[in-house]
């Protein structure tokens, strides 16, 4: 790899993404992933509207689009009543470019992905290149990465730690996790039964038996998630999945069968800087959120699209490094400021529902002009062109006039 190429530690969605953005620009990039293919694991699979005009400007959006779904509504179930509230995402259809949510799994979209990355001469992808340690100087980057031929360095002129919430990279550039671990685990499954006709694709509102069930394939396979308390033993989440399917489902004629589960802590957390040097973070490496909201992936999304453009200027064409800086200091403030609080709202109004909070959902579901206004939440999310090429607004594919909606 030449001086100025980079590495990008994680071949996760966060990571192929940046790699494509990079590349498509003409930086060498070299992606390294201690696995030997992308994860299959029930994670991220809703994508919200303000991030698709990104995965558009990168040509991924149309083969997305074809292995998944969209969907127009942003919905919730009551469990106690049955009453469904819904949102009509297809009210923004004037003023954005995609007015729906995109629907599929992160490894296939992480596929999609991949498939560009590969046509591209300057891109490579090592899997089974599990990365150990790194040293830095004036001039680059030194990676120490095992193998199963053994162990040896890479060198290169800029890193990029997209290796996810356990990030080795994090903590080799000596950063802490700073923020909260909610009392509680996520247990996710992956599931195919009657939910069509029982369930909206969204939220299941309930102080005990709270979940997000969303419909991932329009084959009948869903994602059924739910929450438990973080004090009991990891020993007997199998039983307790069955306890939870057994109150939540109906008795006769579902058809439930259980394909997948896997458990998660749930944080609130985010390192001290993205940037240190010659190394940057991004994704679940930079900060981790609660999914409730499906903003993980999302924020992870918009990293990668403000850091190809900024770090690619910096690579090809000598621009000031403090555009790195600028980088870091506003996707750390985008996740203070915006993931966290309205992810941790999301949390609470399934899991912890009140009058107050159902309510104020149910309000903004009745009328239009708030529905619109809850629907632009993502594009808080997203970070401007730190080169000034796109507004806030271009990079998230809508018209300017929602500005004044945003601040209503
Ligand atoms: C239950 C659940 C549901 C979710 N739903 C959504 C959703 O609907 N929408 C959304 O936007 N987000 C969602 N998320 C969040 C989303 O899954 C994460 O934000 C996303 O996976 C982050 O991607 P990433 O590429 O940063 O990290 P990861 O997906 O964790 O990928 C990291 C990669 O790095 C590799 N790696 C790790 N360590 C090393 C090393 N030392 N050397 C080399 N390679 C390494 C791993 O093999 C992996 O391929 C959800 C999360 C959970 C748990």
């Amino acid at each position: 790899m030449s001086d100025n190429g980079v590495i990008i530690v994680g071949a996760g969605p966060v990571g192929l993404i940046t790699a494509l953005g990079l590349a498509q620009r003409g930086v060498e990039v070299t992606l390294l992933d201690g696995a030997d293919d992308i994860l299959d694991e029930p994670r991220g699979m809703t994508y919200h509207w303000a991030v698709l005009a990104g995965l558009e400007r990168l040509g991924v959006l149309d083969d997305a689009m074809a292995i998944g779904w969209l969907n127009h509504d942003w919905s919730a179930q009551i469990h106690a009543t049955g009453e469904r509230i819904s949102m009509d995402i297809g009210l923004l259809k004037d003023d954005v470019r995609h007015p729906y949510s995109l629907i599929l799994g992160q490894d296939a979209l992480g596929g999609v992905v991949k498939e560009h990355l590969e046509r591209l001469p300057n891109a490579t992808i090592r899997w089974g290149h599990r990365v150990t340690g790194l040293d830095q100087d004036g001039s680059g980057v030194t990676v120490h990465v095992e193998t199963a031929d053994g162990a040896h360095d890479l060198r290169c002129g800029w890193l990029v730690g997209a290796d996810g919430g356990r990030s080795v990279v994090r903590r080799e550039l000596g950063l802490g996790f700073e923020g909260m671990t909610w009392d509680e685990r996520f247990v996710a499954t992956n599931c195919r039964g009657g939910y069509d006709d029982h369930f909206v694709s969204g939220y299941l509102v309930d102080a005990e038996h709270g979940a997000v069930i969303h419909k991932i394939t329009q084959d009948g396979l869903w994602r059924h998630t739910f929450a438990e308390p973080l004090d009991l033993p990891e020993e007997g989440i199998e039983e307790r999945i069955a306890a939870h399917f057994r109150a939540v489902l109906p008795e006769e004629d579902f058809d439930h069968k259980m394909l997948l589960w896997r458990h998660y802590r749930m944080h609130q957390r985010s390192a001290q800087t993205y940037r240190v040097g010659r190394a940057l973070l991004a994704g679940d490496a930079a900060h981790v959120t609660n999914p409730t909201r499906g903003f993980g992936l999302v924020g992870g999304m918009f990293d990668a699209f403000a850091l190809a453009e900024a770090l690619g200027a910096v690579v090809l064409d000598h621009a000031d490094d403090v555009l790195l800086d600028r980088y870091a200091e506003e996707r750390k403030r985008v996740f203070w400021d915006y993931t966290t609080p309205i992810s941790s709202q999301a949390k609470r109004m399934v899991f912890e529902p009140t009058q107050e909070r159902l309510d104020a959902f149910r309000e903004a579901a009745a009328d239009p002009a708030k529905t619109r206004q809850y629907l632009l939440s993502g594009v808080a999310l997203a970070t401007p062109s730190l080169l000034g090429t796109m507004d806030l607004w271009e990079t998230v594919g809508a018209s300017p006039s929602l500005d004044a909606l945003r601040g209503a």
